[in-house]
């Protein structure tokens, strides 16, 4: 199991009320609603291995020298990821807690959680189970190599399983080809424009037709197809984009990530920071739950 750590605690942060406070009186619903969330995930999948993939970095510098408005509504000045009040603090705490308590993570300062999580799927001819609130990790999406993804759109606890016939439902595109669907109809919350006149039902047949965007690309050039002369142009003004737009929405399945011992662990690498993390922000019950969450899984 592959967990895309940041659309957990953002699903937390959100769906946890501001006036649940730690000790200090600092909000920590982030940090128990995280712990709470992998436990019901771990209860319900029971994994033999579990990742926690970070965002080493939320938006590459080679993703947006490709296409300048990638995230840009979500960036500070600064460039760092405009976050909610609170939330940084916690995400410091629920880093700490992983570690203390021995669950394995895995990063990469160049690279998205999503690069990350690619990456470690393809090392492995295991089952994997991808748990992530972002929709371009559908292109992981592969039935015969038993690869799911458990959308976490509407929260944690109604978490959805996709597989690939899922995926075709819901976008009527297979999931190899979720990027192209993406690219073309374009993805506002990524700040991917897509193509004009295109919308989410044009993407679809023309992927379905031609068989993704070079191939949608390939038959606007073709005097021969028989796209229309207004959304041949459309196609043809936005290859460019297109292009770039694919590159940065494909994930990169070979990104240089230490091999990381992930079973699931059977006690706390620091058990003293573990207790004293776990005081510090009022999280014992949600502690207690994941270590039993822990146990039953590693007896299943
Ligand atoms: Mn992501
Ligand atoms: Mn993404």
């Amino acid at each position: 199991m592959l967990i895309d750590a940041a659309s957990l605690w953002y699903r937390a942060y959100y769906a946890l009320p501001s006036s649940i406070k730690s000790p200090e009186g600092a909000r920590s619903g982030a940090v128990r609603g995280f712990f709470d969330g992998l436990s019901t995930l771990v209860r319900r999948f029971s994994p033999t291995e579990l990742v926690c993939c970070l965002e080493g970095n939320w938006r590459p510098r080679w993703r947006t020298g490709l296409v300048a408005g990638y995230k840009a509504d979500r960036a500070r000045e600064d460039g760092s990821e405009d976050t909610p009040e609170g939330l940084d603090a916690q995400v410091a705490a629920i880093e700490a807690l992983l570690a203390a308590l021995g669950v394995a993570t895995a990063s990469h300062p160049d690279f998205e959680a999503d690069d990350v999580i690619a990456t470690l799927a393809a090392r492995t001819a295991e089952p994997v189970c991808v748990v992530t609130g972002d929709r371009d990790l559908f292109q992981l999406v592969d039935d015969e190599r038993d690869r799911t993804v458990v959308y976490l759109a509407r929260g944690i606890s109604k978490a959805e399983l996709f597989d690939g016939e899922a995926v075709a439902t819901k976008f009527g595109v297979a999931p190899e080809h979720y990027a192209d669907f993406a690219v073309l109809r374009g993805d506002p919350s990524d700040g991917l424009p897509g193509v004009p006149g295109i919308g989410a039902k044009t993407a679809t047949s023309l992927v379905n037709a031609y068989g993704g965007v070079n191939g949608v690309l390939a038959a606007a050039l073709d005097e021969s197809s028989d796209l229309p002369a207004r959304r041949r142009r459309a196609i043809l003004d936005a290859a460019d984009y297109l292009d770039r737009a694919l590159k940065v929405t494909t994930v990169v399945d070979h990104v240089e990530v230490p091999l990381i011992e992930s079973g699931l662990p059977s006690e706390a690498a620091d058990p003293a920071a573990v207790e004293a993390l776990t005081a510090q922000w009022g999280i014992a019950s949600a502690m207690r739950r994941f270590g039993e969450a822990l146990t039953e899984a590693r007896r299943a």
